[in-house]
């Protein structure tokens, strides 16, 4: 079973030069671009799959001296990757965080957004090399006001970035 998380709070932050240089130091497909962190009740996205991989999917693995950043990979995000765009009820998102070798495919987290007249879901989450592994993976649900502002928040981001 899936378990469910009300999102109260759902914010992106662009993240900082110093730690994308630290873990990303060579020239790769994101060297002029920046990777944004989603924010979900207070904590990474990044995170909440960090921790989950750790207590189902690499029991066997020492990962206590990593950081979630060494395992996955924040991607340079836009409007409308998250938001209904096509006015859609339905869209899969591919690779909203990718491996960070920065292979494509390599361990990507993909999922799909459900647009309902009051709230958004996030769902199904799973790496496609690893479907059963993800089964525990949560949803999220948005209230409609939430998602509007998280969006609006990282419009915001994106601009003040071209400027
Ligand atoms: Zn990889």
């Amino acid at each position: 079973m899936r378990p469910k998380i009300y999102v109260k709070e759902f914010y992106f932050e662009i993240l900082p030069k110093e730690i994308k240089e630290e873990y990303y130091p060579y020239d790769n497909i994101f060297s002029d671009m920046d990777l944004i962190d989603i924010y979900i009740n207070g904590k990474k996205l990044i995170e909440y799959v960090y921790e989950y991989e750790k207590e189902y999917i690499f029991k066997d693995i020492e990962l206590d001296d990593e950081t979630p950043y060494d395992r996955f990979s924040p991607i340079p995000l836009n409007k409308c990757l998250l938001d209904n765009c096509n006015n859609e009820r339905f869209k899969r998102v591919l690779g909203i965080l990718m491996c960070s070798c920065q292979t494509f495919d390599c361990w990507d987290l993909d999922f799909r957004i459900f647009f309902g007249d009051k709230y958004i879901i996030w769902f199904d989450f799973t790496n496609f090399h690893r479907k059963e592994e993800y089964k525990n993976f949560p949803i999220y649900i948005f209230p409609k006001e939430i998602y509007k502002e998280g969006i609006k928040n990282l419009e915001c981001l994106i601009k003040k970035d071209e400027t």
